[in-house]
């Protein structure tokens, strides 16, 4: 048989077990026996798993009690030296500090990994960092595997991803290898005296646009690291590697991996890899959670096999951490669609019959192999994959814009709404408090009625009201209290999008996400948000803003079908919203708000990708925004600072009012505004929601005195950072009261000095950490 193996699998659980286990720990409900105890079985159960699966080895290595890139810098010793831990007695307490801070010092940053929706904690290193060696969990996780029968194959970040990814400060990154590389080397020496047949180390990194130096740079190190262990697998994925061929066939590696599913052309460049090396294919979507159609893949795989024989594995395209753990734990789902899906367990089935198809012949496998159809040709068959009306409406896609230029559109807003300078307004949620979610639990077991549970989400609502009109805000929200999460209120009520019970997929340490699964022609059954809206607006004379998640942002947290464009699933979800923005304009909301929190995170990973994904999000956005009548005011929102090199791509999609992060990084991005002229209106945060700390009236004046350099007080709105959904009221009042004598301080100053020069010093801001509130964590 083929040799069959995964580059990870997921850690958390199919009834997310660790994270559980994990937020015990840290209340100090469980002890740290009873943490580990959970951590072992979980391995335990998985790599029994692969092995009936047939897998020839269990992946050791992608197991973790917060995150992979995290415990590697600690095997390396390389941990941030300001938090004073010794590496080598670093303790699970101390271990967890460095990933979620102390009263000392903050967490390390966190970062997306690549184009995923995992957070990795990023390395900090400086010239004076030593990798002398860390705890040596991975060693007794390795022995608890060889113990349990089970043969190993250790995988590990590469030591170029690893330091391309990480925070250098004060030295040139790759001047650290002379150090990162003997202690890998080191590692490697000890996995193979281990008896570690295998070593997998992920380079990512060489899927990106990579500088001629730190290409350079793979042959040296492997060079030493081979020496160290002689079968190295290397791993490459989420891009295409064809263009880097040479380069892989020269380094001294036993093997290496590409992804086939993310750039199946790329085949075709390792027709000619030389048989005593190994190419593992990536040939099972490790990213998404479509069953894997077996035939193609077997005619695909066919005449590689043909040329490598035993040299040819199979694997998922990347680690399985970024799909739910087991499809049979789905019992609420439609037959028709679970027919057309697979989590990482029935991933590691598919290895196993294309292994044994392959060697064997499809005959063999014929009983699989028709299941397989069957159960493919049932989920392509549901009516709702291909809704006639859906094409209809897409191939005579009507005009994207407005109807009016900005100009014309403003003159007609500022006559309906009549705002004053400066106008003050919130990002849509308000706190969303212990008995908002009991009433929402309470209604989805059935215990309250629907009449009962809209009733109990309008006191909500009226509450936030009262709250708004009493600190004199603006333009009001009505508080989103209704809404579980920002992506599933909708997922949920969209026709062609299902939501599972268990779809759990790990976002950063014990918060995963369930995204919803895009699987037919979305369509919009009803209203989804006007009655709600609508309500809030009766219950006042200032104007009730309306909130929707936006195209690009809905299709990028989920788990998108891959017969059809991305770019036409996102078209389809745009006009569904925009039958919803004409229904809440026809409902007299004068502004709404379309979200796009994700709009950035889905640029590709290769720059020279970018034009076409800003395309097409833009087109999407704007063919929502269309639903809006020239004098209803478009906002769009967005909780993340680094767009400067995007904004004409933000400018293009013409939004009359964008309100963005910008507290934590002091406001700069304003000068990439200002240097742009962006010509619309703008609300920079002017204070940071992930933390309950209340912000003084002089920090905010500050920041928008500085803001007022670079945007003209005409087009300058006041508003928190992002939604306040994961705050406490107390604070939330309290932090708002503020914002608003500010705006109050500098609206008298303007009128006094019609313009403002400042010069003070602002506050140092807190490091970037993941927003709980962007994307649906829990
Ligand atoms: N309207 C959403 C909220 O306030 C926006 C959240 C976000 O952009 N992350 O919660
Ligand atoms: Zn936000």
């Amino acid at each position: 048989m083929l040799t069959t193996h995964t580059l990870g699998f997921p850690r958390i659980g199919s009834q997310r077990e660790l994270k559980f286990a994990v937020e015990k720990f840290w209340s100090g409900n469980l002890d740290q026996p009873g943490l580990e105890a959970t951590g072992r079985e979980l391995r335990l159960r998985h790599w029994q798993w692969q092995r009936e699966a047939g897998l020839r080895f269990v992946a050791v290595g992608d197991f973790s009690y917060y995150d992979q890139i995290l415990d590697a810098t600690v095997l390396l010793g390389g941990i941030p030296r300001r938090f004073g831990f010794e590496p080598t007695t670093l303790s699970r307490a101390q271990y967890f500090e460095l990933a979620r801070g102390n009263a000392a010092q903050p967490a390390c940053e966190m970062t997306k990994w690549f184009d995923t929706n995992y957070h990795f904690l990023k390395p900090e290193f400086d010239a004076e960092t030593r990798f002398d060696g860390g705890p040596q969990w991975l060693f007794d996780e390795l022995q608890e595997a060889k113990l349990a029968g089970f043969q190993a194959k250790v995988q590990l970040v590469g030591p170029l991803t690893l330091l391309k990814l990480a925070r250098v400060q004060g030295v040139d990154a790759l001047a650290l290898l002379p150090r990162l590389v003997p202690a890998y080397a080191r590692l490697l020496k000890q996995l193979q005296v281990e008896g570690c047949e295998w070593v997998q180390l992920d380079e990512p990194i060489l899927g990106l646009d990579l500088d001629a130096q730190w290409l350079a740079a793979f042959t040296p190190v492997y060079r030493e690291l081979a020496e160290a262990h002689p079968r190295i697998l290397l791993a490459t994925y989420f891009t295409g590697v064809a263009d880097k061929v040479a380069l892989l066939q020269a380094l001294p590696v036993a093997g290496v991996h590409v992804d086939a599913v993310r750039e199946p052309s790329q085949l075709s460049a390792f027709t000619d890899w030389p048989v005593d090396r190994i190419l593992s294919v990536g040939i099972v979507d490790g990213r998404n959670i479509w069953k894997t159609d077996l035939d193609a893949a077997l005619d695909r795989l066919t005449p590689l096999y043909a040329r490598l024989g035993e040299s040819l594995w199979l694997a998922p395209s990347c680690s399985l951490l970024h799909v739910p753990t087991d499809l049979e734990q789905e019992t609420k789902l439609a037959d028709g669609i679970k027919d057309g899906l697979s989590f990482a367990k029935q991933k590691l089935a598919e290895l196993a019959t294309l292994s044994r198809a392959l060697c064997l012949g499809r005959s063999v496998c014929f009983q699989t192999l028709e299941v397989n159809r069957l159960g493919l040709a049932r989920f392509q068959a549901l009516p709702a994959r291909n809704n006639p009306a859906v094409a209809a409406r897409l191939a005579e896609l009507p005009a994207y814009g407005r109807g009016l230029s900005y100009a014309e559109r403003k003159l007609l807003q500022h006559a309906r709404l009549n705002l004053p300078l400066l106008p003050t307004t919130t990002i849509g949620s308000f706190p969303q408090t212990r008995e908002i979610r009991a009433q929402r639990a309470a209604f989805k077991r059935g215990e309250l009625s629907q009449a009962d549970y809209t009733r109990a989400m309008q006191a909500e609502i009226a509450d936030a009201v009262a709250r708004q009109e009493a600190l004199g805000i603006d333009v009001l929200v009505h508080g989103e209290a209704e809404r579980s999460d920002m992506v599933d209120y909708f997922a949920e009520q969209l026709a062609g999008v299902a939501v599972c019970q268990h779809g759990w997929v790990q976002s950063y340490g014990s918060r995963c996400v369930k995204p919803p699964v895009i699987w037919g022609d979305v369509s919009r059954p009803t209203a989804m948000t006007v009655e709600w809206t609508r309500y809030a607006q009766t219950l006042t004379q200032k104007p009730m803003k309306g909130m929707l998640t936006g195209p690009v942002t809905l299709v990028q947290w989920a788990f998108v079908r891959d017969d059809k464009p991305r770019a036409e699933v996102a078209f389809q979800m745009a006009l569904a919203l925009q039958d919803e923005v004409a229904e809440l304009d026809a409902a007299g909301i004068a502004v709404i708000q379309i979200d796009e929190p994700a709009f950035r995170e889905g640029l590709p990973l290769k720059q020279a990708d970018w034009p076409a994904y800003l395309d097409w999000a833009v087109k999407a956005f704007k063919l929502s925004a269309a639903g809006a009548r020239p004098e209803t005011q478009v906002h769009t929102h967005m909780c993340y600072s680094e767009f400067e090199d995007i904004l004409p791509a933000i400018a293009a999609m013409d939004a009359d009012v964008i309100t963005i992060e910008t507290s934590r990084s002091a406001m700069t991005l304003l000068d990439a505004f200002g240097e742009f002229a962006y010509p619309y209106e703008i609300g920079p945060g002017v204070y940071d929601i992930h933390s309950p700390r209340v912000p003084p009236v002089v920090e905010m004046t500050t920041l928008l005195e500085r803001a007022l350099r670079v945007i003209p007080a005409e087009r300058l709105w006041v508003n928190p950072d992002c939604g306040l959904k994961t705050r406490a009221w107390a604070e939330t009042e309290a932090a708002l009261r503020n914002m608003l004598t500010a705006t109050r301080q500098v609206r008298a100053r303007l009128a006094e000095v019609g313009s403002i020069g400042v010069t003070s010093v602002l506050p140092t801001m807190v490091a970037h950490s993941a927003c709980n509130c962007s994307h649906p964590a829990e």
